[in-house]
């Protein structure tokens, strides 16, 4: 058992790895500012796992409130979600995004090397990777991110590979995520955007449930199978597993561990659509616009490595992905209630 600081504890994913770490007998300290998520994601976390997460609102920017943290708890290692994740609010907010999500980092960084804990599971992202020059993707893959969210979690890697290079004490995880979607099959966790939904899943499930009237699919000119863009969707709670097997992974390994989070088999917009449709028996009306500026065609990871690194695999199927979101969009049409 050790104990461990979830940064964007509330956030979408991290509420699901804090159910994760609690099952694999871990206590967690949980932080969070409540920027992108709620105080309720907090209690549904503890309502599912039968314990308390010991949870602090805070902002990672903010050294006085990390140094008493890390002094009032014995942290063994972190795992690092916080930060903003829209690539279209990074395009036109720069600053804000590098603020959060480079100073913020780096702050959180600084306090950990004073505390002295050195062991830290951070979110990246494929994006990291641009417009793969084909697929599967593997992380010796040619890094070019296109956007300002994707260049903050680029700077971050670098950062941290020099980081462990200097202080070989360090031991770091950097995760590649490819498309998280799906929720806890409790239907009590999942995830909550504010306003309008930029990403496929959401936007397809408030259509389903007729808070949006079509889904715009945009593209249908990729040279993919069926013209719409492919992504290599995962199961929330299988990436959640993964960060629980990084940290033992951390156990055995010394330095930096890249890894792709996929499940290593692409999708297209319109077989997203068709397996939504089946399983929530409900029509989802759509229309083929102009493709989304900065799109790419195609993307999905070849996760080989996390396997022989970790012994992780994706365990959920396409189905149980849109099943748990579904379950999810029910039972919570409006997300998770204010305070
Ligand atoms: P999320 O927005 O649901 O969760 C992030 C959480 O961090 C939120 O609860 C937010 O309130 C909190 N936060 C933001 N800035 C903070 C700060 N300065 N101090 C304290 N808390 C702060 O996002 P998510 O989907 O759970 O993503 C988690 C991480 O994974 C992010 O770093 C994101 O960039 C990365 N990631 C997400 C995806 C995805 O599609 N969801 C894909 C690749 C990588
Ligand atoms: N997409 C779409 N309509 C939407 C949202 C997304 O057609 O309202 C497509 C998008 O072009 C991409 C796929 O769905 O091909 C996944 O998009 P998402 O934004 O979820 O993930 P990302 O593009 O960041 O991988």
């Amino acid at each position: 058992m050790a104990t461990i600081l979830v940064t964007g504890a509330a956030g979408y994913i991290g509420t699901h790895t804090c159910i994760e770490l609690f099952a694999a007998g871990h206590q967690v300290v949980a932080l969070d500012n409540f920027s992108n998520s709620k105080p309720e994601a907090m209690r549904r976390v503890a309502r599912i796992a039968g314990r308390e997460p010991l949870f602090h609102r805070g902002d990672i920017r903010d050294r006085v409130a990390l140094d008493t943290l890390f002094a009032t708890h014995a942290i063994d290692a972190v795992i690092h979600f916080a930060g903003l994740k829209s690539v279209g609010e990074s395009l036109s907010e720069p600053l804000r995004y590098y603020d959060n999500n480079i100073s913020g980092s780096l702050t959180l960084l600084e306090c950990m090397g004073r505390a002295g804990v050195r062991r830290l599971v951070f979110s990246s992202s494929a994006n990291v990777y641009g417009d793969p020059h084909t697929v599967p993707v593997t992380e010796s893959f040619p890094l070019g991110p296109t956007n300002p969210y994707g260049r903050s979690k680029y700077m971050m890697e670098l950062m941290l590979r020099d980081l462990a290079a200097a202080e070989p004490a360090w031991r770091i995880g950097l995760l590649r995520y490819f498309n998280p979607v799906g929720a806890h099959e409790s239907g009590l966790i999942g995830e909550d955007p504010h306003g309008t939904p930029n990403n496929l899943l959401p936007y397809i499930s408030k259509v389903a449930i007729g808070k949006l009237e079509q889904l715009n699919i945009f593209g249908g000119d990729y040279p993919t199978a069926d013209g719409t863009g492919v992504r290599d969707y995962i199961h929330v709670v299988d990436l959640a597993a993964a960060h629980v097997k990084t940290l033992q992974a951390l156990e055995r390994e010394a330095g930096v561990q890249t890894l792709n989070v996929g499940t290593g088999t692409g999708y297209s917009v319109l077989e997203m659509v068709a397996a939504f449709s089946r399983i929530s028996g409900c029509a989802i009306p759509f229309r083929i616009v102009g493709r989304r500026a900065g799109d790419i065609a195609c993307s999905y990871a070849d996760p080989s490595l996390a396997h022989a690194v970790l012994g992780w695999r994706a365990q959920h199927d396409l189905d149980a992905m849109c099943r748990d979101s579904w379950r999810w969009q029910q039972g919570n049409p409006d997300g998770y209630p204010d305070d």
